[in-house]
C-alpha cells in the first residue's frame, strides 16, 4: 500500500557544501520508493558548526584530519574504558560528561570537599588519574558558581604581598595553639568553642569543640591530640590568653618537657599560621552548615578531613600526604571508580609484590666447601664444652 509520508517529524538532512573548478553546488541522492519529498527549509551553517556532516565527509573522503589521528595515539582502550596516556606514560582514566560532573561536585562540595577555587580542585582530581577536556575550565567555572562560596567568600584587606613562609626542619616538632571563642549560635551540645592545633611543618591540623574552656581542657587536648598522636613537640607557639599561660600549664610544660612559647604583639607572625588555619576552618563550617547551624560541632571533623586533603600552597603537597605518606581514597574517586578503586585489581598487585618478596626470601642457599660463614656459638654450647 503507497504510503503519502514517512513521518509527521520534518527529517533534518545535513549535507556538506563542496566546491571545484566547476563551480560550487550540492547533490542529493535520494531513493526511498517515495516520490512527493520537498525541501521546505534550507538553512546554511557555517562548516565549523556542523561538525557531524564535516566529520562524515572527511572520514568519507579518507581525508581524516591529520591532527586527529595524531591526538587519537594518545588514546588507549582498555576494557571498556578509555584512557589518556600523558607524557610520562601514566594512564589518565577519561570520563563522560556524567561522571565528571560527579567527580567535581563530590570534590567541591561533597564529604570531602572543602570548597577550593578551580585550580586546586583540577589538582586534586587529576592526581588519582582523571581526566576530561577543559577540566581546568569546568573546575573553576564550577567553583565560581558555588552559591555557598559566594555567600561567605573572605574579602581581601591587605595588599598583595609576598609571602615569608615560617620554616620548621621536621614534621610534628613545632605546633601552634588558638581558641575560635564565642561561637554563636552554640552547637546543640552546647559547644561555644573550638581549640585549634596547627603542624608547622605538614600543616596538619587537629580540632575539637568545646563547651567550656580551660586550662585542663587545653592539657587534655595537648595530650589526646598531639603528643598521644605525634609525640612530644620541641615547643608550642600560643597567643596570650590566660587558658595558655596559666601556671597549670607552665607546670605541663616542663613535666614534659617542651617549651612554651607565647607570641607577643610584637611577633604576632608566630601565631600567624594557626590564626589563618582558624580563619579556613570557620570559613568551611559557614560553608558546610548553611541551614543546620546548631549542627556544627558535627561537621567540624568532615571539615578536618577536607582541610587536611587539601593542597597547601607553601607544601605544594595535602597535609595528609606528608602526614601518611600516601594519598587518602577520596569520594569522587570512589563515586567514579578511579584506577585504585577496583579491588580486585589492586589486591592483585599487592599479591603479586607478597609473592615476589617470597621467592627472595626463600630462595635455597647452598654452600662449598672453603666458603666463609659465620658460626653461631650458642650460650649452652659454652657451658657444655
Ligand atoms: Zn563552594
Amino acid at each position: 500500500m503507497p504510503q503519502n509520508y514517512v513521518d509527521s517529524e520534518p527529517w533534518k538532512v545535513y549535507f556538506d557544501g563542496s566546491k571545484h573548478k566547476h563551480g560550487t553546488g550540492l547533490e542529493i541522492l535520494l531513493d526511498l520508493g517515495a516520490k512527493n519529498i520537498s525541501i521546505r527549509e534550507f538553512e546554511h551553517v557555517p562548516r565549523i558548526k556542523n561538525q557531524e556532516a564535516n566529520d562524515l565527509a572527511q572520514i568519507a573522503s579518507g581525508n581524516v584530519d591529520r591532527k586527529v589521528k595524531y591526538r587519537a595515539l594518545n588514546y588507549i582502550v582498555i576494557g571498556n574504558e578509555l584512557f589518556k596516556k600523558t607524557a610520562e606514560g601514566v594512564l589518565l582514566k577519561c570520563l563522560s560528561e556524567t561522571e565528571a560532573y560527579l567527580a567535581i561536585s563530590e570534590t567541591h562540595s561533597g564529604a570531602c570537599g572543602s570548597h577550593q577555587a578551580g585550580h586546586k580542585m583540577k589538582w586534586l582530581l587529576f592526581r588519582p588519574g582523571m581526566y576530561w577536556p577543559y577540566m581546568l575550565k569546568d573546575c573553576i567555572e564550577f567553583a565560581k558558581g558555588c552559591l555557598e562560596c559566594q555567600k561567605h567568600a573572605g574579602i581581601q584587606h591587605l595588599p598583595a604581598n609576598e609571602l615569608h613562609s615560617i620554616i620548621k626542619p621536621w614534621p610534628f616538632r613545632g605546633w601552634a595553639l588558638d581558641l575560635i571563642d564565642e561561637i554563636r549560635p552554640a552547637s546543640s551540645k552546647n559547644h561555644r568553642y573550638i581549640i585549634v592545633g596547627i603542624d608547622y611543618f605538614t600543616k596538619l591540623i587537629e580540632a575539637i569543640p568545646l563547651p567550656n574552656v580551660d586550662q585542663e581542657a587545653v592539657i587534655n587536648f595537648i595530650q589526646n591530640y598531639i603528643i598521644y598522636r605525634f609525640g612530644i613537640p620541641e615547643s608550642i607557639t600560643t597567643d596570650q590568653g590566660s587558658v595558655f599561660v596559666g601556671r597549670k600549664m607552665q607546670e605541663f610544660a616542663e613535666q614534659t618537657s617542651f617549651k612554651l612559647l607565647t607570641s607577643t604583639p610584637y611577633y604576632a607572625q608566630a601565631n600567624d599560621q594557626v590564626e589563618a588555619a582558624n580563619k579556613c576552618v570557620i570559613g568551611l563550617i559557614k560553608k558546610h552548615i548553611a541551614k543546620k547551624s546548631r549542627n556544627w560541632n558535627k561537621t567540624l571533623n568532615q571539615i578536618l578531613w577536607a582541610y587536611r586533603n587539601s593542597p597547601k600552597e607553601s607544601t605544594k603537597s595535602t597535609p595528609f600526604r606528608l602526614t601518611y605518606g600516601h594519598d587518602a581514597v577520596l569520594p569522587a574517586e570512589v563515586c567514579v571508580q578511579s584506577v585504585r578503586i577496583p579491588f580486585d585489581h589492586y589486591w592483585n598487585m599487592m599479591l603479586d609484590e607478597l609473592v615476589d618478596l617470597d621467592e627472595e626470601r626463600l630462595q635455597v642457599k647452598t654452600f662449598n666447601i672453603g666458603d666463609l660463614v659465620w658460626k653461631v656459638i650458642l650460650h649452652m654450647d659454652k657451658i657444655e664444652s
